[in-house]
């Protein structure tokens, strides 16, 4: 027999740097190249076997990056067990963001929250800003797990949340 652990898991990070599109290669399999930008918050639900007795299921709230919606964010991360926190690899700006929102879980979400920092658009190696030694010193420096991706091709896709589930508390 096989137990499920269920965990809220919230996606944050800057408007356009792929979080929609990163959940919906996850969950559907899916890309496309004009995804329209979300409102307020998407729910979506997925799961991961772990080994032959476990599963998780992730409940997934990918959140709007933009500033108007700024103030509805801890909503979502007040109760989440795992933050995905997500950066363009292409727009330093967006990887200044991203730490903005790690320092920002780390003062005011659940204490043992699982964040993992997330370098997504790693098909588009020729416009690199953010190299990948500097964004995994940061993410070892801070206590994250990271992962480059592309939601595009879909590389690490997978990998990023097999590697959350297994960090999480299961029994
Ligand atoms: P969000 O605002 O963070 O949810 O970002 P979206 O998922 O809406 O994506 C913003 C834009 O970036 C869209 O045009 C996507 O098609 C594109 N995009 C998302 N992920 C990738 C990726 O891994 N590689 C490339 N090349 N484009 C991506
Ligand atoms: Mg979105």
């Amino acid at each position: 027999a096989t137990k499920t652990f269920n965990f809220k898991l919230v996606l944050l990070g800057e408007s356009a740097v792929g979080k929609s599109s990163l959940v919906v290669r996850f969950v559907k399999d899916q890309f496309d190249d004009y995804r329209e930008s979300t409102i307020g918050a998407a729910f979506f639900t997925q799961v991961v076997p772990v080994d032959d007795q476990t599963t998780v299921k992730f409940e997934i709230w990918d959140t709007a990056g933009q500033e108007r919606y700024k103030s509805l964010a801890p909503m979502y991360y007040r109760n989440a067990q795992c933050a995905v926190v997500v950066f363009d690899i292409t727009q330093e700006a967006s990887f200044e963001k991203a730490k903005t929102w790690v320092k920002e879980l780390q003062r005011q979400a659940d204490p043992d929250i699982v964040i993992a920092l997330v370098g997504n658009k790693n098909d588009l190696t020729s416009r690199r800003a953010v190299p990948a030694e500097e964004a995994q010193a940061y993410a070892d420096e801070a206590g994250l797990l990271f992962q480059e991706t592309s939601a595009k091709t879909g590389a690490n896709v997978g990998d990023l949340f097999k590697a959350i589930a297994k960090k999480m508390p299961l029994d």
